[in-house]
């Protein structure tokens, strides 16, 4: 049957509003939808399949008339043929083999639709998206796309409004769905492989409508590889009744949940996957499924801050859906579906918000789901079922939930959220015209007009890294041909950076600023070769919000705030990034850069020995291992030689011939100066040290993004467990360096413990009932622990001259534990710092941590562990406020520094008191020499090495309350255990790949693991 009660919206317009056609496309209204949601009676349904959703569906209410049936095809299967029941049915997951198996099927089966593979995962698996639209549509999608292109880069038709409105009319946008990224939200497989037969088959003119007028593509399955792990588990629970069953200990090959925190570093696969998606077919909105809240929070709206770069137009655009979505659902009578909630909008890392930041629209919803398809019996808590203005249906206290009501929920949603956008296909494709122009002209509107780096920045090698990932979220990169002069805005002094509360420090550097001066505006050269980000370009968008500066007022209302607040690329990979206002800098003779962006390498002069400046470049790391046999020495002092000048711990390499070093000095961007003779300098050897990756059995979440930049950068290492070293007695014959990551679960006693041991066995292993348990690691048992023995062991380890690495978390373990004698951790009381970058300052430069840094490194923070140090054992003693406390002087006569004076006898001389600042540990008092039994011998004290700095100067991006609490600690701390160290970070140095800056001093201290007291000087007690 025809669509008779179907008015397309823009001949609606047409025929009742014409005096509306003179104002543009925009200004339009957007169009409500007059057709009647359900079933084309002249259709007939597909009786079994609408029976079991019914019966599988716990109560009437939740379903919709858009999900309460199937329509019946004599050629096209139904989910039913691959799942062996229909979507939703309790006891059915499939793997994502058997999700492609339909959708392949369905494309041989209809001209509707057609499928796509868009790549692999890490472990090799396929990604797919699935085309579905009317058969004329599904025939011109390239002609459509070459269209859509037009209007993404209004450069290519001159910004000519009339040429975009023809083709705006000509053109059906795209409305791209992804599904399951998060592995343990199940439920969205089987609900788009229904929602796609649904799209292909129903002649409903609901339905119809959104088949004529928009193209509905979608990615099933994101996180493939965690998808079939899923499956596995979820098939051993019902394999295994009455039983526990192991938790997804592994998503992905590297990240569980966090591969919904990529879009900015766009290291794991499917972000890359997705992206080129979403570029390539020039879509309008990426709507990803989720699954944590009942019944569904459309979270498009969610909650501010908003990100501050997007597009005004694109908040508009999501209250137009989200406030839609919930009306519509509202109507069919659906409790607990909202729009507004906790979830705020300033992080652009999630997955959707690859959209928000390509002139698309971002959307998301969060359904209900009982992680796996049984049918349960779920109780919610007071603040979930309660009605609020914003959700004036909750969700009901008590209820059976089924997988099938989980499958409606999202089916309903997306098909009311399709036919609004495709009853209103002309606006949205206009609007995404306008965001994209809009885009370009912010180099001159709001601006900046440019970021520049510049051609003489010490790390060419980081430079290019940040500059190919640019790239790879579409920003056009160029180069100067020449140099250019710009002007700059002046430097604003800096005051109370630390947030309230901050300016608190026991010293200041420097004088206080005067703010009434004010800056000067300041001309800035930049060398020929300079590589040129211009704004006036379509993703300008995504360039800005990851180059610019992030502030979280510490007195914002958000007070539940959702991820990290600031990100800053530049600060945080230690690159130098110029925000260039003045637009005289797209003028500067440049040319675009074709291909990716390399560091430029190769070697100069002839002689033996080769010289390599440490200028922390992580290619120095690669270049150590391609080379294990190589003898390479570090210098403990800056020096010059070939002409040049190189820091304290650069490369001097024999052994490793001229040509093999000059093909890696150009694939990997450094230059070596190959001399005669090496320069006169102390060294030491700067080994190829043999690296073990511990992880627990509780999360292996934070140190999947240490282990996935070491394979990118190549850096050998033996994956192992808490539990292989509970059993290996003899880890130092292995191993020199075990880098023990943060966020290992729980506390120090958890780390030791492992999990409960009540129940049965939770084994992660491959079986031929789990074959996905694979290319990770695996035990019989996630449950036990670290163990006392494992902790003999690691601390044999140490004190045999092995080196742990340990960050956040794990380091106020290894403190707990006695492995960082006067190293003391204590949590921060009123400090507030939310993933954000923070400055640190060089403490002890000559440590080998340090060589190839320059000074006011940003490092990332999140509520990090605060660390104090002493030179007694068992603690005490700390430096500065709060440390060794009884050196201020008691109540009595005179002012603070006039001391009290007994009366009735002549007054003592006061001896002086031993002062440190909070960094340093406090000098030692003749009382505790007397009989030294807890004083540890100088060469065996905790060393600091890098501290945060201080209140005024201490946010670099993000928020930061009270940061007096943080500043001036101790940020990495050398710590001396036997004959082998511990080196603990209160910062994260490996982050989501945004802290590309830092991983150096992890590398340093591996490479030195056998040297980490170089340039060290001792106290002389
Ligand atoms: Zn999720």
């Amino acid at each position: 049957m025809t669509a008779v009660c179907y008015i397309p919206p823009m001949r609606l317009l047409r025929s009742f509003l014409p005096a509306i056609l003179a104002l543009p496309l925009a200004a339009q209204p957007s169009a409500t939808i007059t057709l009647k949601p359900g079933r084309d009676p002249g259709q007939a349904i597909d009786e079994e399949y609408t029976r079991k959703i019914r019966e599988y569906t716990t109560e009437t209410f939740f379903n919709s008339p858009l999900t309460d049936y199937l329509p019946a095809s004599k050629t096209v299967p139904t989910p039913k043929v691959v799942l062996g029941d229909i979507s939703g049915a309790p006891g059915i997951l499939p793997y994502s083999t058997e999700v492609y198996k339909y959708m392949r099927m369905l494309e041989a089966a209809t001209p509707r639709v057609k499928v796509f593979s868009i790549g692999k995962t890490e472990e090799g698996r396929e990604m797919i998206a699935v085309a579905v639209a009317s058969e004329k549509l599904i025939a011109q999608l390239d002609e459509n796309r070459a269209r859509l292109a037009q209007l993404a880069d209004p450069r290519r038709i001159h910004f000519d409004d009339a040429e975009a409105d023809r083709l705006v009319a000509a053109s059906t946008p795209i409305y791209y769905i992804t599904g399951t990224i998060h592995s343990t939200e199940t439920g969205a497989p089987t609900a788009l492989m229904e929602l796609a037969y649904r799209l292909a088959v129903d002649d409903s003119a609901y339905v119809k409508a959104i088949r004529d007028n928009v193209i509905t593509l979608i990615t099933p399955v994101v996180e493939v590889d965690g998808r079939d792990r899923m499956v596995d588990i979820y098939r051993w629970h019902l394999a295994h009744p009455g039983q526990n069953w192991p938790s997804l200990i592994y998503w992905g090959h590297y990240v569980a949940h966090d591969n919904n925190r990529d879009s900015m570093g766009l290291t794991l696969a499917l972000t890359r996957n997705v992206l080129n998606t979403f570029v390539g077919w020039k879509a309008q909105v990426l709507h990803d499924l989720h699954e944590s809240v009942p019944y569904l929070y459309d979270n498009t709206v969610g909650d501010g801050p908003y990100n501050a770069w997007i597009d005004p137009m694109l908040a508009d655009e999501w209250e137009m859906m989200g406030w839609n979505n919930v009306a519509e659902m509202q109507k069919f009578g659906m409790p607990g579906v909202f729009t507004h909630g906790t979830f705020d909008t300033w992080s652009p890392s999630y997955l959707m918000f690859i959209a928000a930041t390509h002139n698309g629209i971002s959307r998301l919803y969060e359904t209900f789901g009982n992680g796996g398809a049984d049918t349960e019996e779920r109780t919610l808590r007071p603040n979930e079922y309660a009605r609020t203005w914003f959700k004036q249906n909750p969700p009901l206290p008590k209820a059976k939930w089924s997988q099938r009501d989980n499958n409606n929920y999202e089916e309903t949603g997306l098909l009311t959220g399709l036919a609004y956008f495709s009853a209103n296909n002309k606006l949205f494709l206009h609007n995404f015209y306008l965001k994209s122009k809009r885009s370009i002209l912010k180099a001159k509107t709001e601006g900046p007009a440019a970021y520049v780096f510049t051609a003489d920045d010490p790390r060419p090698g980081a430079q290019a890294d940040l500059l190919r990932m640019l790239q790879d979220q579409g920003c056009e990169i160029s180069r100067a041909k020449e140099p250019f002069t710009v002007t700059m805005p002046g430097k604003k002094p800096r005051a109370g950076r630390g947030g309230r509360g901050g300016a608190n420090d026991a010293t200041t550097d420097g004088e206080a600023p005067k703010p009434e001066e004010k800056p000067k505006p300041e001309p800035r050269t930049f060398p020929a070769g300079s590589y040129i980000l211009r704004m006036d370009q379509p993703y300008s968008r995504i360039a800005d919000t990851l180059l610019d500066y992030q502030y979280w007022a510490p007195n914002d209302p958000q007070k539940s705030i959702y991820d990290d607040t600031g990100w800053t690329f530049g600060e945080l990979g230690n690159v130098q990034v110029a925000r260039v206002t003045d637009v005289k800098v797209l003028d500067a003779p440049m040319s675009m850069v074709d291909g990716a962006v390399t560091a430029p390498g190769g070697i100069e002069g002839t002689g033996s020995v080769y010289l390599v400046n440490h200028n922390a470049d992580s290619a120095l790391m690669t270049l150590r291992y391609r080379f294990p046999a190589g003898d390479f020495q570090a210098s403990e002092e800056p020096f010059e030689a070939a002409g040049k000048k190189f820091n304290r711990g650069s490369f001097m390499i024999r052994g490793v011939g001229a040509s093999d070093l000059g093909q890696s000095a150009h694939e990997l961007g450094f230059r070596a100066y190959a001399v005669d003779a090496a320069p006169a300098v102390k060294t030491h050897p700067l080994r190829a040290a043999r690296i073990a990756i511990m992880h627990t059995w509780m999360n292996t979440q934070a140190e999947g993004w240490w282990r996935l930049e070491f394979d990118r950068l190549k850096i050998p290492y033996t994956y192992i467990s808490t539990q292989t070293v509970a059993k290996d007695a003899d880890l130092r014959s292995k191993y020199d360096v075990i880098v023990f990551g943060p966020g290992a679960g729980g506390n120090a006693q958890a780390i030791v413990n492992g999990r409960p041991m009540f129940g049965n066995p939770l084994p992660w292993k491959v079986t031929p009932e789990t074959p996905n348990l694979a290319h990770t690691d695996e035990t019989d048992d996630m449950r036990p622990g670290l163990g006392f023995t494992g902790l003999d062991h690691l601390q044999e380890f140490v004190a045999k001259g092995g080196l742990l690495i340990t960050a956040s978390d794990t380091a106020t373990f290894a403190v707990t534990f006695g492995f960082a004698p006067g190293v003391s951790t204590s949590p921060a009381r009123n400090l507030k710092v939310t993933g954000s970058a923070v400055r640190s300052k060089i403490v002890d430069g000559a440590s080998p941590i340090l060589y190839g840094y320059s000074d006011n490194l940003a490092i990332f923070a999140s509520n990090p562990p605060l660390f104090g140090v002493s030179n007694m054992a068992g603690g005490g003693g700390g430096g500065g406020r709060g440390g060794g406390g009884g050196n201020q002087r008691a109540t009595g006569r005179g002012t603070e520094d006039d001391p009290d004076i007994p009366q009735g006898r002549l007054p003592a001389e006061i001896p002086e008191e031993p002062h440190a600042q909070p960094w340093e540990a406090t000098p030692l008092t003749d009382e505790q020499l007397r009989n030294p039994v807890n004083v540890i011998p100088p060469a065996a004290r905790p060393r600091v090495v890098l501290r945060y700095a201080n209140s005024a100067d201490l946010l670099v991006s993000g928020l930061l309350d009270n940061g007096g609490e943080l500043a001036q600690h101790p940020a990495v701390v050398d710590a001396t255990l036997g004959r082998g160290h511990v080196v603990l970070f209160s910062n994260n140095p490996f982050w989501r790949a945004e802290t590309k800056g830092s991983y150096f001093l992890v590398f340093n201290a591996i490479l030195n693991f056998d040297n980490l007291s170089a340039g060290r000087k001792l106290a002389s007690r």
